[in-house]
């Protein structure tokens, strides 16, 4: 067994949830990579291993984990939900035209979420922190 997953196993086994060869595969593609999948490539992603995974399985997967907090939905300006894996504190960074994410780390981030939690009246739930603008390329094709 590989490490990741022996830690996809231990997650779900903390949660009380039961560790079936298709959770344990979702939850591995999600905590391997830092990629922002939505539901849809996650799903072609494991089907060529997994070729009874069906998309519902998958869909009702991913909003039972997010519900558990082991991943963390997205919203981005499309109207689709991607999920990640809810490993450290950075900021998401999401382009308004391609819709692509990615993550910023820094070392600011968790002395921020400190002091929200300590110096104000707030009980955080959910961490997430969200960016919009252009990425790369898209701000290379606005501005020729
Ligand atoms: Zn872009
Ligand atoms: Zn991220």
């Amino acid at each position: 067994m590989s490490t990741s997953n022996d830690d996809a196993l231990a997650i779900l086994r903390d949660k009380g949830l039961k560790a079936t060869t298709q959770r344990i595969a979702i939850l591995e593609a999600l905590m391997s990579e830092r990629a922002h999948p939505t539901a849809e490539e996650i799903h072609d992603a494991l089907a060529t291993e997994h070729p009874t995974i069906s998309r519902s399985t998958v869909y009702e997967t991913l909003s039972r984990f997010s519900e558990e907090g082991i991943l963390d939905p997205l919203q981005t300006g499309d109207g689709v939900t991607r999920f990640e894996f809810h490993n450290h504190p950075h900021v998401n960074v999401v382009c308004i035209e391609c819709q692509q994410i990615a993550d910023v780390d820094s070392d600011h981030i968790t002395p921020f979420l400190e002091h929200v939690r300590d110096e104000t009246p707030w009980q955080v739930l959910d961490q997430q922190v969200k960016l919009r603008g252009l990425c790369h390329a898209c701000k290379a094709t606005k501005q020729p």
